[in-house]
């Protein structure tokens, strides 16, 4: 190429231009005085020292260790500005009462499921898992990108509060069982621990639900308190030793089809905060939310195969036409509690239509795919 004057001198002028732009950026950064001692020992100390109470025994696998890593992740992104102390259930209060002692300001924050809630709000029950509705995938799809994160917040601000979500679990099992269910008619008289509406569901199929703390499950199955409990899937069900006393597993959890987790912090405490920090807290419930989910699909087939082949445990699929009874009753259901409840009608109409859609592409994408991947 040939080179004329103009283009040189144009070139020389640029040059020249971003010497002089280099020798400003380099003088002024001089000009900066690193940081003294002082302010780097000031910058760790604790700004914010907050209480995260929980729903979950201390460092419970999966559920449990949620808060866990959620408080050493926000320390750390924070430079410590922010230090969150964890508690598990009976620590400060109790499983059951985290959600009014972070509305009262009692502790800053918590960790549980919203579906714990529905006597605070019937629609609370959509943002941990309603039956026969969306998994992990599609429920975060609605939350973060199809207005539901917004009716959440809209809902939880009466109660002074801000939620993101927590962790999900994924498709949960259906459960533990002392006896089979081959028909609908054997869950006459079925007395068993299910949260939420799967819980209103059996009650309507003919049993009697409880809500009882994930802690106190075991004992309340070896006694006979229940005949049945649901609690989420092998890798946590392992843990808690129900295998000891029932003999039936049966799946899936059409009750909890993709269980969120829920973080709640005080609005109070929300609004104090600096928006970098509350950007910290906002990335970091994000990223705690999937890794639940990644843990969960890491080891839930291992400790399958632990409860089946170790521990002798009889699994078994519910019948379809017990399924099928179950889903009328829920949907039936929906519709009952929204000519009621008009916030709960408002959640459940957004909540159908991404399901609808969802399910759709869905057919053609996840349903498709893990058919030819099976093999048809
Ligand atoms: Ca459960």
């Amino acid at each position: 190429m040939k080179i004329t004057n103009r283009t040189y001198i144009a070139t020389i002028l640029v040059l020249l231009c971003t010497t002089v732009a280099l020798f400003y950026a380099l003088a002024f950064s001089s000009s900066v005085a690193p940081p003294t001692q002082d302010e780097t020992a000031e910058s760790n100390q604790p700004l914010y020292q907050w209480r995260l109470v929980t729903t979950w025994p201390k460092e419970f696998p999966g559920l449990g260790m949620a808060p866990e890593n959620f408080a050493n992740l926000v320390n750390r992104m924070s430079n410590g500005r922010i230090e969150i102390q964890v508690f598990g259930a009976g620590e400060i209060v109790g499983a059951l009462e985290v959600f009014d002692t972070v509305s009262s300001g009692a502790a800053e924050m918590g960790h549980g499921a919203a579906y714990y809630w529905k006597g605070k709000s019937q629609a609370a029950q959509f943002f941990t898992s309603v039956p026969f509705g969306m998994t992990a995938q599609e429920y975060n799809g609605w939350l973060h990108y199809g207005g539901g994160l917004e009716l959440w917040r809209d809902i939880y601000q009466r109660f002074n509060l801000v939620p993101f979500a927590g962790g999900n679990t994924g498709v949960q099992m259906g459960g533990w069982y002392k006896r089979e269910i081959n028909q609908i008619e054997d869950l006459q008289g079925l007395k068993i621990r299910m949260p939420g509406l799967g819980g209103e569901v059996i009650n309507r199929a003919g049993g009697t639900t409880v809500n009882i703390p994930g802690g106190e499950l075991y004992t309340s199955l070896k006694t006979g308190v229940i005949d049945a409990t649901e609690w989420v899937g092998p890798y946590n069900d392992l843990a808690f030793g129900f295998y000891e006393v029932a003999d039936y597993y049966y799946y899936p959890g059409f009750h909890e089809p993709g269980a969120s987790l829920e973080f709640i912090i005080n609005q109070d405490v929300w609004n104090e905060l600096p928006s970098d920090l509350q950007a910290i807290i906002e990335g970091a419930a994000r990223a705690i939310n999937q890794d639940m989910l990644d843990e969960y699909t890491a080891r839930n087939n291992a400790a399958l195969e632990e409860l089946v082949n170790e521990h002798g445990v009889q699994l078994r699929r519910m019948p379809p036409e017990v399924f099928q009874h179950l889903k009328t009753i829920s949907f039936e259901l929906y519709d009952e509690i929204s000519a009621q409840d008009e916030e709960f009608a408002n959640v459940w109409q957004s909540y159908r239509r991404f399901l609808e859609g969802v399910e759709n592409y869905h057919s053609i994408s996840e349903e498709a795919y893990y058919e030819e991947r099976r093999g048809r």
